[in-house]
């Protein structure tokens, strides 16, 4: 539509397209809080518990505190004996707050690994006719031709 496209080059001026990640951050939270931004991961990056592969938490979402080390938190998951999982995420080290932060993915494995057992459970139930025992097979014949006699 052409008003549309009017609009459109009016409120994106091209001096917008193609811009760098860098730029584009910049654009998103201002450049001083980019600047503190980037300055709050070096910092994070410094703390003993930085790691890599780990969430490396900047500020605790929940109550600002900016001590939110990486830390192996324990999930609860009951499966085949196994009372609990250890995952690493990280925990806000404010005691008023204490809020633990899992890593999504982990808790999404687990939940399919759950799922998982739970349909195998199922499948254990299920047995083919032919598998069934010559008992079984004897009974229900005969309940068939009960049937077949009041019918
Ligand atoms: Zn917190």
């Amino acid at each position: 539509m052409k008003g549309n496209k009017e609009n459109r080059s009016d409120n994106v001026p091209e001096s917008l397209e193609g811009k760098s990640l860098e730029e584009l951050w910049e654009l998103l939270l201002g450049k001083e809080d980019l600047e503190e931004r980037k300055a709050k991961y070096e910092a994070r990056k410094l703390k003993p518990d930085y790691r890599e592969d780990a969430m490396n938490i900047l500020e605790c979402p929940m109550c600002g505190c900016d001590d939110v080390p990486n830390e192996l938190l324990t999930i609860p998951v009951n499966m085949k004996g196994i009372v609990s999982v250890n995952v690493l995420g990280a925990k806000c080290s404010n005691p008023e707050c204490l809020e633990e932060y899992y890593n999504s993915e982990d808790t999404e494995v687990i939940r399919q690994l759950k799922e998982l057992i739970k349909q195998q459970a199922l499948i254990g139930r299920i047995k083919p006719m032919h598998l069934q025992s010559e008992e079984y097979q004897k009974s229900s014949a005969e309940a068939t031709r009960d049937d077949d006699e009041n019918g």
